[in-house]
């Protein structure tokens, strides 16, 4: 009897949630390993292998997935989002692609380490070409845990990937009962499970339980509104990023030039992007080499200002917006494929 009624109100409970969902939807989950398929030897260690659960194991620890959708998955690879490489965005992107391109695929889930899940979910922003849902996902504790944020994530994950309302948003990062548009998306905190945040704008929504609400969408245009494709692209233009600080060996910069196939720098400057006076001959000789140079700042929030102490106009720089770094070093990458003109550049900038 009391069975019966636990039953019962766990289905009724997926009925609430299903109702905001596309009809019958199919969701393909892309596994690439993380800390949501990582092992330790214990539920309270601290040290534990990420990326060792298989895509299978990961889905099955998850009670209520199939209510939600019809769940389809594959394994891109299974590693710590730290050693993922370009080689290996262009194959997620390749599944991506095909996922996107299948009629009997509604919506896109990618568990990922929240090491560099920031990066992919921008990269992604910037390449897939389709409407459905993307939504990244990971967790901070292991799936051996004690209290493991990772089963609950994927769930909220799920749900936000069938929901009706998400078609048509780019790429997304649902995390910690919060939903966040993968550019604006940062990494915010070492070990809380609540380290994701969108410093300049905030998340787009919430998820609870399955229980999906929006309250704004990104005004950026992304994924089939974005000049950027990589149909039969192999690799990605080289470009380096430079952290400023109090005292930089000018010595070792212009080594940086040395560096064969450099295309590009990205300046994680001082305050509003600042750089130093004294780097003034590096940039000069950068330049000369027909590198092209991007200020940005690691402050962590905020935007650059255009021509900040007459940078950009100076020495032939472009303003990296509010991207951070390593964001602004995705979308120049991507923008070299197709242009080495400054004026061209900061467009993009001041559009993606
Ligand atoms: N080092 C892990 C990774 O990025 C951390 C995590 O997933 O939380 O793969």
């Amino acid at each position: 009897m009391h069975k019966t009624l636990i039953t019962t109100l766990l289905c009724l409970s997926s009925f609430a949630s299903l109702a905001d969902n596309i009809n019958n939807p199919t969701i393909e989950i892309l596994a690439t390993g993380g800390t949501i398929a990582g092992v330790a030897s214990s539920q309270t260690s601290s040290s534990y292998k990420a990326g060792k659960l298989t895509a299978e194991q990961l889905i099955s620890s998850v009670n209520g997935l199939s209510n939600l959708a019809n769940i389809k998955y594959e394994q891109v690879y299974n590693k710590d989002s730290g050693d993922v490489t370009l080689n290996d965005w262009l194959k997620l992107y390749g599944e991506v692609q095909k996922a996107a391109e299948n009629p009997s695929i509604n919506a896109i889930v990618i568990t990922h380490g929240t090491d560099t899940l920031d990066e992919t979910a921008y990269f992604l922003e910037l390449t897939a070409k389709t409407t459905k849902p993307i939504v990244l996902v990971g967790a901070m504790r292991p799936a051996t845990s004690m209290s493991a944020d990772g089963p609950l994530n994927l769930y909220n994950a799920v749900a936000v990937a069938a929901n009706k309302d998400s078609t048509g948003r780019g790429v997304m990062v649902a995390m910690n009962e919060k939903i966040f548009d993968g550019r604006e998306v940062y990494k915010t905190n070492t070990t809380s499970v609540d380290t994701f945040e969108a410093p300049n704008d905030g998340p787009i929504g919430t998820v609870f339980m399955g229980k999906v609400e929006y309250k704004s969408k990104t005004v950026r245009p992304n994924t089939v509104n974005t000049p950027f494709n990589l149909n039969g692209v192999t690799s990605l233009p080289d470009v380096a990023i430079i952290y400023e600080h109090v005292g930089v060996n000018t010595e070792m910069l212009d080594h940086i030039l040395d560096t064969k196939n450099l295309k590009g720098i990205i300046i994680a400057g001082v305050g509003d992007g600042n750089i130093p006076s004294y780097e003034k001959d590096f940039l000069t000789k950068a330049r000369k080499k027909g590198i092209v140079i991007v200020r940005s700042s690691h402050v962590g929030s905020g935007h650059v200002t255009y021509d900040y102490n007459n940078l950009d106009t100076t020495y032939g720089l472009v303003s990296g917006d509010d991207l951070s770094p390593s964001k602004a070093r995705i979308l120049l990458m991507l923008s070299l494929m197709k242009t080495s003109d400054i004026k061209q550049i900061q467009e993009y900038f001041d559009k993606y």
